[in-house]
């Protein structure tokens, strides 16, 4: 199901807007209500979650995954911005409820190097089969496995 913002909790600051990648949030503005966003087209929703784990006023619904939530269920995605961690609540249409937390990001912050902090690539390695920076950020000194 593609994401739905309850009006009522929504304030506008537009963190959904900015973090969407298929530029399907949009900000709505009325006399009442003030700033609102929604979504303008829900086909083109990716369902990445992207918009309700960046959302401070948890006001965008969603629907789980099917892989990990089976119709009828409620789930509510929180961000801890304390701890750096999405934490995802699930109650099952039996009632029974499930949760569980995983970090925002896996590397600390401000660790992250610039594209031109690496070494300049050379021609020769438009002919490898490594990707950039592998084997070394795979963390597999040995480098990659080979066929015997
Ligand atoms: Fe955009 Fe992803 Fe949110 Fe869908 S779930 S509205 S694609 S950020
Ligand atoms: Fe509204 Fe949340 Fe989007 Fe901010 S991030 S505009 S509060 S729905």
């Amino acid at each position: 199901m593609p994401t739905f913002v309850y009006a009522s909790k929504c304030d506008g600051c537009g963190k959904c807007v900015d973090i969407c990648p298929s530029d399907i949030m949009h900000l709505t503005h009325s006399m009442f209500n003030g700033r609102k966003a929604y979504n303008i087209e829900p086909n083109y929703c990716w369902e990445c979650y992207s918009c309700v784990k960046e959302c401070p006023q948890h006001a965008i619904d969603i629907r789980g995954y099917a892989d990990f939530a089976p119709l009828d269920h409620k789930l509510t995605v929180l961000r801890d911005q304390e701890k750096l961690e999405i934490h995802w609540k699930i109650k099952y249409r039996d009632s029974s409820k499930n949760q569980f937390s995983f970090p925002i990001r896996t590397t600390k912050w401000g660790t992250i190097k610039a594209p031109q902090s690496y070494d300049q690539p050379q021609p020769e390695d438009l002919h490898s089969q490594l990707l950039s920076h592998e084997p070394q950020y795979l963390k597999n000194a040995r480098g990659l496995a080979t066929l015997t």
